[in-house]
């Protein structure tokens, strides 16, 4: 695990979503929600905290988490890992590992708590701070985040763990 990945360029620059560029607000999230799904249910588990790292330009501490989302069958939804530079207020990644359709993979996102609430940043592959989840599948590009049919959960994902890690209250409150 290197340092605080702190790029501007994180804009979604595919011809289609060429309007995201300022990224995608929590508001905005909603829209993507098409898929119903009982998430008053959903329930977050604070998983394993690793070894925290050390923020390459702040040496402020980087904090390394686990969890999982459960529905109301005890049945686990989705997976995630929380990265927190404490230097940094306000910016968090989360890197979210869903299995619906075929296959299992993750989507990376810098989350920005800002005047307008939270703003998701979707990562390249380049720039997510993790290289490898195993079986919990390949870090996905930008364009195949935006075009898997599943999209709408992962955006879900992000906003039940804002809302419901406290372990993630105080980087964003
Ligand atoms: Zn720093």
């Amino acid at each position: 695990m290197d340092g605080f990945l702190f790029t501007n360029n994180l804009s979604v620059h595919t011809s289609k979503h060429k309007k995201m560029k300022n990224g995608i607000s929590r508001h905005r999230s909603a829209e993507f929600t098409n898929v119903y799904r009982n998430q008053q249910r959903w329930k977050v588990i604070e998983e394993d905290e690793f070894e925290p790292g050390e923020c390459s330009c702040c040496k402020g501490k980087i904090r390394l988490m686990a969890g999982c989302i459960e529905n109301e069958f005890e049945e686990v939804e989705a997976d995630y890992w929380l990265r927190i530079p404490e230097g940094h207020k306000g910016i968090y990644t989360i890197a979210v590992s869903l299995d619906n359709g075929d296959h299992r993979r993750v989507a990376v996102m810098r989350g920005e708590s800002g005047k307008d609430g939270l703003t998701y940043w979707i990562q390249s592959k380049d720039q997510s701070p993790w290289e490898n989840f195993g079986k919990y599948g390949d870090v996905m590009d930008i364009d195949e985040v935006l075009g898997d049919i599943y999209k709408s959960l992962f955006f879900d994902v992000v906003d039940k763990v804002a809302a419901d890690d406290p372990r993630l209250q105080s980087q964003i409150r």
